[in-house]
């Protein structure tokens, strides 16, 4: 199998495009800014979309499902939220079609078939889902609601990329509702917590907890709470977020409940979600020149055993060890696939499996056979060992456990390296251009000072962080007094 991928110092953005399309995740379809996600890439999101549902029902949430299609007047009714997301709806004006007479086999709208009002297409489901909420909440015994909704949604993006911004994503979002301020701000923290847990444990891809300048938040919220990661050329990515959204749904939505003391008042919501974007992140963290690479958690196989043999005995000799090994794997619940795809020589097949990630490759020859070894090659270090066949099972399974640790450590020296900080504008300027990275710098708090650095430098506030130290400092712009330091970079 050739590769020839594009090396990441000549170009990381042709590289990740390459590497999406040749790894078999996903491709560009005929629809502009929508994707096809291939089995490959589809069974890592499903890995994704297990662990991160086991831990939101963990935390009390459950599942359910609401429309794709809002009517226009019930999304404008939380006007922020609907002006924020405006620019980016899709919108139904008709609901049929009809021959084109003056062209055959063409077909044109309906005239006739004008809806009476437009619907549009779910950016986000805040408006859909608090219309809902009316009905289900009276009282303070209702509360909290803790629902989820794994979906698609559409935000028209002009700009998009596999993975990291499409025009159609899938997503979950959770939308819960509370009796008390606290309460509500309490769910947005823990999930943003849950957020940050999956994604460097689980992803193994190391993130900042922060929340968002106003500038940046999420419209119709109070406060945006996210997690930030750092992508191997430097650029930040958001990665998650998770919303305190204040009474201001509730309000839109008219959803009211009567407390403990028998007084009605305006329920307190959230809302939280992440994308398909995070396969962007977890190709973009740890894959290197020569493919994916896949911590064991998200890999669809764990184990690629490949048979090297000149005769059929000699694979059938082989095969009955594979075999073996493969069911003794699996009983210890690692995914595994023996190649025997007599089509293919192991060359194309180390190829292929380094291509796409997969984390151990076992290789078993006639001289593994007589000697009662193995060989084993790990995909993020590229190192290679002969190991003893015996045990192999109990090795492999530490095996995957030093190969998650060792690839978040990788991304966290990285991120680590590459927080600098900064104290005049031509250093951030300076640093941004040849380094990147995130740069800790004190800012003025005004909303001006933050477009103009993202006008002149293209780099944005990507959250003011949760463990802020407090110093007095001058922002590296304006020199206005500042109480501490925020965390600048170029994102996707
Ligand atoms: P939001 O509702 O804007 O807070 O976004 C929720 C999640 O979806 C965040 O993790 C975003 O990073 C992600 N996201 C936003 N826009 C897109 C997009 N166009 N494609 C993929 N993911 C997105």
């Amino acid at each position: 199998m050739s590769k020839n991928l594009t090396k990441r110092e000549e170009d990381y953005s042709k590289w990740y495009n390459e590497l999406v399309v040749k790894a078999d995740l996903a491709e560009n379809s005929g629809v502009r800014g929508c994707m096809v996600i291939k089995p490959y890439g589809y069974a890592i999101w499903e890995k994704m979309q297990a662990e991160l549902d086991r831990m939101f029902k963990e935390t009390g949430h459950s599942n359910a499902y609401f429309p794709l299609f809002v009517p226009k007047s019930m999304f404008e009714a939380e006007e922020k939220n609907a002006e924020g997301f405006a620019k980016e709806c899709a919108v139904v004006t008709h609901y049929r079609l009809k021959a084109d007479e003056t062209q055959k086999g063409k077909l044109i709208v309906d005239p006739q078939a004008k809806l009476e009002e437009e619907l549009v297409v779910r950016p986000t489901s805040e408006a859909i889902i608090w219309s809902t909420y009316k009905n289900w909440i009276q009282s303070y015994r209702d509360l909290p609601l803790l629902i989820n909704q794994w979906a698609n949604v559409v935000r028209w993006e002009m700009r998009t990329r596999l993975f990291l911004r499409t025009a159609e994503f899938l997503w979950q979002e959770g939308h819960t509702a509370h009796a008390t301020r606290e309460e509500a701000i309490a769910e947005t923290e823990q999930m943003m917590q849950v957020y940050a847990d999956f994604v460097e444990n689980f992803m193994a891809i190391p993130v900042i907890k922060g929340v968002k300048t106003p500038n940046e938040r999420f419209a119709g919220a109070e406060e945006t709470y996210c997690i930030e990661a750092l992508m191997q050329d430097g650029k930040a990515l958001q990665a998650g977020t998770s919303h305190f959204l204040g009474q201001n749904f509730a309000q839109a939505f008219d959803v009211k409940f009567a407390n403990k003391e028998g007084k009605q008042d305006y329920v307190w919501g959230t809302s939280w979600g992440v994308s398909t974007r995070l396969m962007g992140a977890l190709v973009m963290t740890h894959s290197d020149d020569n493919g994916l690479v896949l911590p064991p958690n998200l890999a669809p196989i764990q184990v690629v055993i490949v048979p090297i043999y000149k005769s059929e005995e000699e694979l059938a000799a082989i095969s009955t060890v594979a075999h073996e090994i493969t069911a003794a794997l699996r009983k210890l619940r690692l995914s595994v696939k023996f190649d025997d795809r007599t089509t293919q020589k192991p060359g194309f097949k180390f190829a292929e499996w380094e291509l796409k990630g997969v984390p151990v490759r076992m290789a078993i020859g006639p001289k593994d056979l007589e000697q009662g070894t193995v060989e084993l090659a790990r995909r993020d270090t590229l190192t290679k060992e002969v190991v003893r066949r015996e045990g192999v099972e109990a090795y492999l399974v530490d095996l995957m456990e030093t190969i998650q640790q060792s690839l978040y450590q990788k991304a966290f020296s990285y991120r680590d390296s590459h927080i600098t900080q900064v104290d005049n504008f031509d250093e951030f300027k300076t640093i941004l251009e040849t380094k990147g990275g995130f740069l800790a710098a004190h800012w003025d708090g005004t909303p001006e000072t933050e477009e103009k650095i993202k006008e002149l430098t293209k780099a944005t506030i990507r959250c003011i962080p949760l463990d802020q130290v407090k110093e007095e400092g001058k922002c590296v712009f304006s020199g206005a007094p500042s109480t501490g330091r925020v965390l600048f970079a170029k994102a996707y």
